[in-house]
């Protein structure tokens, strides 16, 4: 077996391209600014999975679980806070997918930054951002499932307004509800008992989140949301959504 420099490019080439479907080599993580996310492979599906906010551990508990009975790819967020460190700041890791987003939440939660420094965070986020979407976007016909948890503070009840449809079944239950961006799954989630809202449009405002991103290019979407701590809730309609989404 020769050396790698003795090969010539065409062959180095060649074999980097094998050796990525090589488990050995697959990465385990990857990371953007202080997120870094778990690598988690089973099988081979056209489902992506998502944990992005680390203080979300409902979300968390559900999905690992669900990855060991379920084929696909989930990346699961390490850290066990909301927001992830970037330089000497913090920033929400779900208003990174835009400069603008990121922009409002990084001067949101670093009020004493000045301009050079916010614009020295988003010009690192620039460089490195479109490597993590494209390890997030599932391939062609394939879905990407992102789970979250929320409090008293948010609910289906704040997409209502933008959403370009909605079901709203359970409207004693605000908290537990589907936000997809396709309008076939619209169709289907909405058979359901649960509330869906579609927005397959992105709004003007774009706050940076990975379902704006979604819309904006096209992608087959679900945001799976429940209050924090309704595991089985989470589990019953991640579930549901796995049987009646193909
Ligand atoms: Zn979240």
């Amino acid at each position: 077996m020769s050396r790698p420099a003795d090969w010539s490019r065409r062959e180095f080439l060649a074999y980097g391209s094998i050796l990525g479907w090589l488990p050995f080599f697959r990465p385990k993580r990857i990371s953007l600014a202080g997120a870094t996310f778990r690598i988690i492979r089973n099988g081979a599906s056209k489902r992506r999975y998502l944990l992005i906010h680390g203080n979300e551990e409902t979300a968390r508990q559900v999905l690992t679980r669900h990855m060991e009975a379920h084929e696909g790819i989930a990346y699961v967020i390490q850290n066990h806070t909301r927001t992830v460190a970037v330089d000497t700041g913090q920033l929400d890791p779900n208003r990174m997918f835009s400069r603008v987003g990121a922009e409002a939440s990084l001067r949101r939660l670093n009020r004493d930054w000045s301009p050079e420094r916010v614009q020295s965070a988003l010009h690192e986020l620039d460089r490195r951002r479109e490597k993590l979407v494209r390890a997030l976007l599932p391939p062609p016909s394939g879905l990407l499932i992102a789970l979250h948890n929320n409090s008293a503070g948010y609910s289906v009840t704040n997409e209502e307004a933008i959403s370009d449809e909605k079901s709203i079944r359970e409207p004693d239950n605000p908290h537990a509800f589907f936000l997809c961006t396709d309008p076939n799954d619209f169709r289907l989630l909405s058979t359901s008992a649960y509330n869906v809202v579609l927005q397959q449009h992105a709004p003007k405002e774009d706050d940076g989140s990975l379902s704006r991103l979604a819309a904006a290019r096209g992608m087959r979407y679900v945001n799976l949301e429940v209050g924090l701590g309704h595991t089985e809730r989470q589990k019953e309609m991640l579930d549901w959504m796995e049987w009646t989404l193909r």
